[in-house]
């Protein structure tokens, strides 16, 4: 592989987050574009439309089309939308929603003749929003293939209102999708392996996925407890901050590693049950145990895991009668060249995997009865 010799930091032009936020979403669109075409899901929508219409009214942004039937970034989609805006003369894409509305807002705006785009998530499970790529899926949820762009997202719009008063779940399936981000930028760093935006990381991309585990070990308890009591305090917006900017800039501009290789390898295994967050979570402590990290260091993360409520044993991701042969298999899915085990420093073997994850999985049941 040739030698990536630069380095790459990238973000979206505007980040935006708050308490009422989605009322000044006019005030940002309107040096994007006036004629705005706004797409999401019906549930997304159904929260922000009323907001969104009227602040981009008052800034003198015509709606120029609403879809609510966005369910999965598919081509059939971005097809379908990217033609009725281009038809609709539209100027500016808005996205309202989680990561598959979001993720097809910046395929339709790129589709539609490479158009601002502006992301308005509605829910902070996923760090989508501040990406310069998206993840296109079959009907079926079937992962197609990526596609990624040469510029990011123009705005970020973070109304906190909306998304720190969503279920608990979503904040704490963010968290776990954030904690891998520190530990896989270090070992990219480590190997020196390019990001995906192409480049080696540079030190601020790397303060960003520090900054980012320290809020979570700081904050993510107490954020939790006060969205499961439908409150918005100062810790709640630590924590959407540092899913949706932290670790949402932080991953893109750093790199994956071993965390998220596990987690694709993992999904291969019948009566799985775990969402993204919560797989990448623990394939981040096996990330730990493949590194050689000692318990002193494990089991704080182990311990605030079992805390927020992230699974830390294969039981609770559905596999607890999983066979040794079979997670070999996703060991070996997770060391598929075409993944992101190879920005390990050191080589990877399927057998080192397997072990890795067996052990994180005892360390997982140790913490829990303890
Ligand atoms: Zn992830």
């Amino acid at each position: 592989m040739a030698k990536v010799l630069t380095r790459i930091f990238a973000t979206p032009s505007k980040y935006v987050q708050g308490l009422g936020a989605i009322n000044e979403l006019g005030k940002h669109v309107k040096d994007l574009g006036k004629r705005a075409f706004v797409m999401g899901g019906p549930t997304a929508l159904s929260l922000t439309e009323e907001s969104m219409r009227k602040s981009l009214k008052e800034s003198g942004v015509e709606v120029v089309g609403v879809d609510r039937t966005v369910k999965e970034c598919t081509h059939e989609a971005i097809n379908r939308l990217s033609k009725e805006s281009k038809d609709k003369g539209a100027e500016v894409i808005i996205g309202a929603g989680g990561g598959k509305a979001v993720d097809t807002a910046k395929a339709v705006a790129w589709r539609a003749g490479e158009l601002p785009v502006v992301m308005v998530p509605t829910q902070c499970a996923t760090n989508a929003d501040a990406s310069a790529l998206s993840v296109v899926y079959t009907e079926k949820h079937e992962f197609v293939e990526y596609l990624v762009y040469p510029k990011h997202p123009e705005l970020v719009l973070v109304d906190t209102n909306i998304v720190g008063r969503c279920p608990a779940k979503f904040l704490v399936r963010g968290m776990g999708d954030a904690l891998a981000c520190k530990f896989e930028a270090e070992a990219c760093r480590a190997s020196s392996s390019p990001s995906f935006l192409g480049g080696l990381s540079t030190d601020a991309g790397l303060a960003l996925t520090q900054l980012c585990f320290e809020n979570l070990m700081k904050f993510g308890l107490l954020a939790k407890r006060s969205m499961e009591m439908g409150a918005v305090t100062p810790a709640v917006e630590k924590i959407i901050e540092s899913i949706k900017l932290l670790s949402g800039v932080g991953w893109e501009v750093t790199g994956l590693a071993a965390a998220h290789a596990i987690h694709n390898g993992l999904t291969i295994l019948p009566g799985l049950h775990a969402e993204h967050g919560e797989i990448v979570a623990f394939g981040t402590i096996a990330q730990l145990v493949l590194e050689s990290k000692t318990l002193e260091e494990i089991n704080p993360i182990v311990d605030w895991c079992v805390k927020v409520g992230l699974p830390t044993t294969l039981a609770e991701l559905g596999l607890s009668d999983v066979k040794k042969e079979d997670l070999l298999k996703a060991a070996e899915k997770a060391c598929d060249p075409n993944d992101t085990m190879g920005n390990m420093p050191f080589p990877v073997t399927p057998e080192m995997v397997r072990d890795a994850i067996i052990v994180a999985d005892r360390i997982g049941k140790e913490r829990k009865g303890k």
